[in-house]
């Protein structure tokens, strides 16, 4: 007697020939272990299942079977060849760009005008409902290494700190009365009737000119990771939560940031500070931080209200 088990090493079979050859077992038994619950075990005839080999329907059936997995190996390759192929391509076309860019600019400096109108536009697109998170992130990050590499190179002309005050937000839930329909205290703000508290935060404003045309950039406090000297007194200002038309087409994304990248690269590679540059992009030491610190203490510190 085989078990199905048994049956399944055995050339060409499979649960569903089993099914499909041997519709009903010999024998069975019922097997019991302990924590493992039971079950029926299945018991095939040794010349029943010898007998199903060698009919003309199981070779039919073996065949066909064979042809499937052969079909299927193919296509899973040819899917895999194409992706292969693809990707190729698409390095090959950036490589192409990528030199041409290095053949339009023998001098970096040069492609900042085009780098900063990319950057400018891409700032908007930032702010757009329609950019998603993982690009906006992207975009934040090109925006600061360009602006540290601005600044590096005497581009700024004005740098100071703006300061910037959140109202308190009022809670929906009660309208900011803190007391729910049946006057007992509303359970989103706690009876508060406040939401958020006001928050203060801080920014530092760059200006720079390239090529005679001015640009003006808000950073986030925390995210200046370089030292700064400032050119004028800390400002309150009034944050605009309004968008901005956007005139870069969300299909030029891409090459706006290839082409900032590739800026930023030659920045780093030709510069005799080169390699002090490249450090401090990959990953801010521990002493730059501190000595950041050092030079602004508050940087770090709360932003307190
Ligand atoms: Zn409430």
């Amino acid at each position: 007697m085989l078990t199905s088990i048994d049956i399944i090493k055995r050339d060409g079979w499979t649960r569903a020939a089993i099914a499909n050859f041997l519709p009903y077992p010999d024998a069975t038994e019922t097997w019991r272990y302990a924590g493992h619950g039971s079950g029926l075990r299945f018991f095939y005839d040794d010349d029943r299942v010898l007998t199903v080999e060698s009919s003309a329907k199981f070779g039919t059936w073996k065949e066909q079977r064979a042809a499937r997995i052969t079909k299927a190996t193919i296509r899973a390759g040819k899917a895999q060849a194409a992706e292969q192929a693809r990707k190729e391509a698409l390095a090959y076309a950036k490589a192409g760009r990528l030199a041409r860019l290095a053949d339009l600019y023998p001098d970096w400096h040069n492609a900042l005008p085009v780098a900063c109108n990319y950057l400018f536009d891409l700032n908007r697109y930032a702010k757009h409902r329609e950019c998603g998170l993982l690009t906006r992130d992207t975009i934040y990050a090109v925006k600061n290494n360009l602006i540290e590499i601005l600044y590096h190179h005497g581009y700024s002309t004005a740098c100071y700190e703006h300061h910037t005050v959140f109202d308190a937000k009022i809670c929906y839930g009660c309208d900011g009365t803190g007391e729910d329909e049946y006057c007992g205290a509303c359970m989103r703000c706690g009876g508060t009737g406040v939401f958020a508290p006001p928050k203060r935060l801080r920014f530092i404003v760059f200006r720079f000119r390239v090529n005679g045309e001015h640009y003006c950039w808000h950073q986030p406090d925390n995210l200046v990771r370089f030292p700064i000297v400032t050119t004028q007194e800390p400002a309150e200002f009034t944050v605009t939560i309004q968008e901005k038309p956007v005139s870069l087409p969300s299909e030029a994304v891409g090459e706006a940031l290839e082409f900032i990248e590739w800026v930023m690269a030659q920045a780093i590679n030709t510069e005799s500070t080169g390699a002090w540059m490249a450090a401090k992009l990959a990953a801010p030491s521990h002493e730059a931080i501190e000595d950041v610190v050092a030079q602004r203490p508050y940087l770090f510190a709360e932003a307190s209200t």
